[in-house]
């Protein structure tokens, strides 16, 4: 299908139609298969980005595309008044996995952290009858785009011409407990951060940090919202990151690989959060938990077993960090500064801007994503292998 005259063509009509939001890299993409892209003239690409850490499954699962291709041809949507059987399985699944009681299923990651943030400032309602509860976050954050997710998100850039935030939130440092503690008084009701932060700059808890936290928030009755939109669904090795740590959160976010390419996403709870704070008339969503998005999480959760994708992300996420470990020791710290994360989350950061490479790779056919200006971003598909990460290394060192 046609020549690059095209792509050329198709990106100057979206630049003429779409508000310019974001500033996007010259490529039409047209389908995938396997781990790679291709786009409108057929190029091929190998995909470290998979759609900003979504498609887990990568791009030829047969068992999710003939679900939601089914469910298609049943009913995409119900609305919320009633029950529909993938909302069932999907939640019951989602349960199992994460040990968490009852779910409520949203279209994004961000609209997660919204009811999050409800059911937390309406537990803390429940207790003291009061309306000026405080929620702390995290410097350096991402919670998404919508006025209460932004309110928590640690960067003042994406905040400051959206002022006023909603109000009540204080920013402490990641892997400072103190910093935390300072920020604790009698109208605390929530601590939210990611696990590992993600667009922040690939940024793990310390153990030390999150069991601190965690207790923190047991000895003052706050919840701890741990957002595993980024980090869950398998991608650091365990189904969520915080199962690693043994530190249980009282209200859970995902959303990303929860369905793999359909919008979705789910805040989780505790049921002593449940009894204890959000009811009927409080939250709602015409979409969220519809039957295309609710087969989407069932059939992605049980390929999941059936591929044993975690299994696979220990083994290639391991390997992909010794790579980078002897990319940046042959480097030298002039070049590469840092190298962070884990399983198929991780971080190079670089002493310069990283957008030249990455322009170059792209060309070179190979997608990767940054993290902030000087950090490339490795979340790939879940079902890569050694030797796509071979291949990925091989074009990621040549256009360095
Ligand atoms: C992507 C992301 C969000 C926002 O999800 P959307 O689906 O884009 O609204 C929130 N938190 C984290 C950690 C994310 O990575």
């Amino acid at each position: 299908m046609g020549s690059s005259v095209d792509m050329k063509t198709y990106i100057d009509e979206a630049e003429a139609a779409l508000l310019h939001t974001y500033n996007r890299y010259q490529i039409v993409f047209d389908k995938g298969e396997g781990v790679h892209l291709y786009d409108i003239n057929g190029k091929e690409y190998l995909d470290f980005c998979g759609g900003i850490a979504v498609f887990a499954l990568g791009y030829s699962n047969e068992a999710y595309k003939s679900a939601l291709k089914g469910q298609v041809d049943k009913i995409i949507h119900t609305s919320n008044y009633f029950y529909n059987v993938p909302a069932i399985e999907a939640a019951l699944a989602l349960k199992k996995a994460s040990g968490m009681d009852r779910v409520f299923f949203t279209n994004s990651g961000a609209e997660a952290v919204e009811g999050a943030l409800k059911a937390a400032r309406k537990y803390a309602y429940l207790k003291d009858g009061t309306t000026d509860h405080e929620i702390i976050a995290l410097e350096h954050s991402f919670h998404g785009r919508t006025f209460g997710a932004l309110s928590v998100t640690g960067n003042p850039k994406y905040r400051e011409a959206f002022e006023p935030m909603i109000g009540g939130v204080k920013f402490g440092k990641m892997n400072d407990l103190e910093s935390i503690k300072a920020l604790v008084n009698d109208k605390t009701c929530a601590i939210i951060m990611e696990t590992v932060q993600g667009e922040g700059g690939i940024y793990p808890a310390t153990s030390e940090f999150l069991e601190g936290v965690r207790a923190l928030c047991d000895a003052n009755d706050i919840l701890l919202i741990l957002d595993e939109i980024q980090c869950g669904m398998g991608r650091t090795g365990t189904m969520f990151a915080w199962q690693k740590y043994g530190v249980k959160p009282d209200i859970m976010t995902s959303a990303k690989g929860l369905t793999c390419g359909v919008p979705g996403g789910a805040f989780l709870m505790t049921e002593k959060v449940a009894q204890n704070s959000l009811k009927a008339g409080d939250h709602g969503t015409t979409y969220g938990g519809n039957p295309l998005a609710a087969i989407a999480t069932a059939t992605v959760l049980s390929e999941y077993e059936r591929l044993d994708i975690l299994g696979n992300v220990r083994v290639v996420g391991a390997y992909l960090y010794d790579k980078l470990e002897e990319l940046a020791a042959k480097l030298g710290p002039s070049v590469i500064s840092g190298h962070r994360g884990v399983g198929l989350m991780q971080g190079l950061e670089f002493t310069s801007p990283v957008g030249p490479i990455i322009e170059r790779c792209m060309s070179a056919g190979l997608v990767l994503i940054n993290a902030g200006p000087n950090i490339i971003r490795f979340v790939p598909p879940l079902v890569i292998t050694k030797s796509d990460v071979d291949a990925m290394l091989s074009i990621l060192e040549s256009c360095i």
